[in-house]
């Protein structure tokens, strides 16, 4: 077992689209989610900077 090949992946617990705990890892380094049937990968970007207040994440309204 080689440390570099997993270095990269991060856990998901729950799938970012439907929500579900129904992920499994695939070969290529992604996650799979077998109730949307969608693939994803998650990219680790770094620490976020410190000192924010969240204030420009709360602009974003999503209206249905
Ligand atoms: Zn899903």
């Amino acid at each position: 077992m080689s440390e570099t090949s997993h270095a990269t992946r991060q856990t998901v617990l729950y799938c970012p689209y439907c929500a579900e705990e129904t992920l499994f890892p695939l070969e290529t380094g992604g996650w799979e989610c077998r109730s949307c049937m969608r693939a994803f990968s998650v990219t680790f970007l770094g620490l976020s900077p410190r000192g924010r207040s969240g204030e420009s994440d709360i602009s974003r309204q999503e209206s249905a």
